[in-house]
């Protein structure tokens, strides 16, 4: 891995231009109510192995609103068990409050913001692996797009021949379809040939959501060209913000029943049969998490911590969170792996 490429995380983030602070609290309530309404279904849920290695042998790591958060003691990755069975997660899916209180208040309001800072940048990197690894940018494929934020960018840019999306809620594929995107509105196991050949597989803050991402992973190979590549991102378990905050990192919510790590993730995606070619950690911002914790006496830093993250911050926050997106200690991650020819 190159230390330039490694360290390509993009300009300064904060958290405030991805959601507004007036807004934080009504979405705080819709998922609260949400979370009640999962939580009267518990006896319907499914105890699991380690999603990444399959290990029975995770202990309690902490609990949080009700749900219980075991890590794996051989491949670290932080996972739900018992969690919501797939019937109970699809319902709760099709009737969150959460979302639709993002789609109505939040989405419009921070778009503008998401698509520079976040949405181009991501493009930006994935050309670059393209360009890395030798990949034609001939079909495009987004699994899970949302309000085609990214899907919508990457159709304008032209970078790709053509930009499907893989969406199976009908709200949000007809959000997409509404902005021009290539809509499939379908779960990607129910697939059959539409889009074959991929030469690009994106799936952002996906697989942290659901049930069984073994079987996922196993969707997407068949879709993928040989050759081809399929481009992840997600939580990192072992990032600074969860390692620092536990249960009360923002990461750690009811709907992120696996935290993977880049080593656990990795060790998934070749057992089902893909070559990972890299990953790294281009979070931006776990230091603001961390330090908001502090100023909010949710936690107590050491004396250290407290000189960067609160008493130098103007001069030593960004450069210590670009130093934990390099060594790949930031709890967001990228993972990038290609379908063997
Ligand atoms: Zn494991």
């Amino acid at each position: 891995m190159g230390a330039t490429e490694n360290s390509d995380i993009g300009t300064c983030l904060s958290e405030a231009e991805l959601c507004p602070d007036d807004l934080l609290k009504g979405q705080e309530e819709a998922f609260a109510r949400d979370i009640e309404r999962l939580q009267r279904r518990a006896s319907e849920f499914v105890a699991v192995v380690c999603p990444a290695c399959g290990a029975e042998s995770g202990a309690k790591a902490f609990d949080k609103s009700g749900f219980t958060y075991r890590r794996c003691s051989d491949c670290a990755t932080i996972y739900m068990s018992p969690r919501p069975s797939e019937t109970v997660m699809a319902d709760y899916y099709a009737n969150s409050e959460n979302y639709a209180y993002w789609a109505k208040y939040i989405f419009p309001a921070s778009e503008e913001s998401r698509r520079e800072k976040i949405h181009k940048p991501w493009l930006q990197r994935v050309v670059g692996y393209c360009e890395s690894y030798g990949v034609t940018r001939g079909t495009l494929l987004e699994v899970g797009p949302g309000f085609g934020t990214f899907s919508s960018i990457a159709a304008e840019s032209g970078a790709f021949k053509r930009v499907v999306a893989v969406e199976p809620t009908p709200e949000l594929a007809k959000a997409c379809r509404s902005r021009g995107i290539e809509v499939i509105n379908r779960r990607i196991e129910d697939l059959s040939g539409e889009v074959a050949g991929a030469d690009v597989v994106v799936a952002f803050e996906v697989i942290e959501h659901l049930f069984e991402p073994r079987r996922f992973l196993k969707s997407l190979y068949p879709i993928a060209a040989p050759g081809g590549l399929v481009v992840l991102s997600c939580p990192n378990g072992q990032g600074f913000d969860i390692a620092m905050l536990g249960a009360g990192a923002l990461a750690v919510d009811a709907e992120h029943v696996n935290l993977f790590n880049p080593a656990s993730l990795a060790k998934l995606m070749r057992s089902v049969g893909f070559e990972v070619l890299r990953s790294h950690t281009p979070g931006r911002l776990d230091a603001e998490f961390v330090r908001e914790a502090a100023l909010a006496g949710r936690i107590a830093l050491d004396a250290f911590l407290q000189r960067v993250l609160v008493d130098e911050w103007d001069e030593h926050g960004w450069p210590f969170q670009q130093f934990l997106a390099r060594q790949g200690l930031s709890s967001h991650m990228w993972i990038v792996a290609r379908r063997p020819r």
